[in-house]
């Protein structure tokens, strides 16, 4: 069947470009991707497969693809919300959406899963076993859609899961595994200090939040200098410190936000641990309150090690112009929420080269210039094909 796939894709390539340039136009932010996913399940509209809309806490839509014979299960994971960003590319299909755009390459995630979807639908005879398409709501909000998607059950039949994400290190042609701890785990986390207002000139009648809060930012960056096994990683940033007020007035109450980022459980609840001990011990020594509200969102995505051997074995025995060059990636410190699909059944998130043509360092996911080499979208599909097949052995 794997060469009777890849011919129906190559011949699909410009349909997949242009569901890809229609959704750019028309992102959606996370949780409101209602026109997105209307436009996903008319796509499926009297094809003889199985669809269930609004999955999980959002617009998720599984699509079942009943084999010919019975066998295994497998997800097949593309995510299709947009980010809060103002589009800065000069594409002629730029996002109408002001301020909304596909930053992070979704918008070709669900362009090339959807003709992969529909080529299946038309060769599952062939297929010992079942599919089911993942479309994804939400994947850049925490809670995110992955976690509700496991918990309404609707996978509890699934074997494995495979995901992919657009990347723009590489050029279309390269792909990217790893096995094992592959993208970072993520907590948010909010620290409100309660101090007591007055006047700037009378310090000794107030208690400053602003010198609180200073003091707790410099003692947090002992965290991961001081408490982390230098061989693990681990980040803490402070992204947001609200002190604004009046340069003779002492401030009552600030409030800052910061990401934390680890590879395992241990990295995990150690800064867990730290960021608590700092938050009471900014009480003790200051006598203002904190209010520390601290939240794990996304796990560690750890990629199975058979599944992503499956994933370079089959790629670099396929003999197909399109996949140039099979590498492994480094880790990498974002956060993915298929880490959940992976926490649930032996999964692999694999990673599929974009840069654009010319460029010597393209603009990096979530950047408002980013953009993607659109033959990507082929080399994707034919790649998440060509491990299908392997998969079966057909
Ligand atoms: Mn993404």
């Amino acid at each position: 069947m794997g060469d009777q796939l890849l011919k129906m894709l190559e011949s699909r390539k410009d349909e997949m470009i242009e569901i890809r340039r229609y959704l750019h136009e028309n992102p959606e932010l996370s949780f409101k991707e209602e026109k997105t996913a209307q436009y996903i399940a008319d796509f499926y509209q009297g094809k003889d497969v199985d669809i269930q809309t609004n999955v999980g806490n959002g617009y998720g839509i599984i699509v079942t693809i009943k084999g010919g014979q019975p066998g295994k299960t497998i997800g097949l994971r593309a995510d299709f919300d947009a980010l809060p960003i103002h589009e800065e590319t000069e594409v002629p299909f730029q996002s109408k959406n002001a301020g909304v755009m596909h930053a992070c390459g979704h918008d070709g995630h669900t362009a090339y899963l959807l003709i992969l979807a529909d080529c299946l639908i038309q060769l599952k005879e062939s297929i010992p076993g079942t599919i089911k398409i993942i479309h994804q709501h939400a994947e850049e909000t925490p809670p995110g859609g992955a976690k509700s998607i496991v918990e309404s059950g609707v996978l509890d039949d699934v074997d494995n899961i495979f995901g992919i994400h657009l990347f723009p290190t590489d050029p279309a042609g390269v792909v990217g595994y790893r096995s094992g701890d592959t993208m970072a785990g993520r907590t948010y986390f909010k620290l409100g200090i309660q101090g007591v207002g007055g006047h700037g000139s009378s310090p000794h009648k107030a208690n400053d939040a602003i010198v609180a809060g200073a003091h707790f930012i410099t003692a947090v960056q002992t965290v991961i200098s001081r408490r982390i096994n230098p061989f693990d990683m681990g980040v803490v940033t402070i992204g947001s410190f609200d002190g604004k007020g009046s340069f003779n007035v002492i401030k009552d109450r600030i409030e800052l936000e910061g990401d934390v980022r680890y590879m395992n459980d241990e990295t995990q609840q150690v800064i867990d641990k730290e960021i608590h001990r700092l938050a009471s011990g900014i009480e003790a020594e200051f006598g203002v309150k904190c209010e520390l509200t601290y939240t794990a969102d996304y796990p560690t995505l750890y990629n199975d090690p058979d599944m992503t051997a499956l994933v370079k074995d089959s790629l670099n025995e396929m003999n197909d112009p399109a996949i140039q060059q099979v590498v492994e990636f480094p880790k990498f410190s974002g956060s993915e929420d298929f880490a959940y699909y992976a926490e649930k059944v032996p999964s692999t998130f694999f990673f599929i080269g974009c840069k654009p043509k010319g460029v010597e360092e393209a603009y990096f996911n979530h950047h408002p210039k980013f953009d993607i080499d659109e033959e990507a979208l082929l080399v994707a599909a034919k790649a998440v094909g060509q491990v299908v097949c392997s998969y079966y052995d057909i």
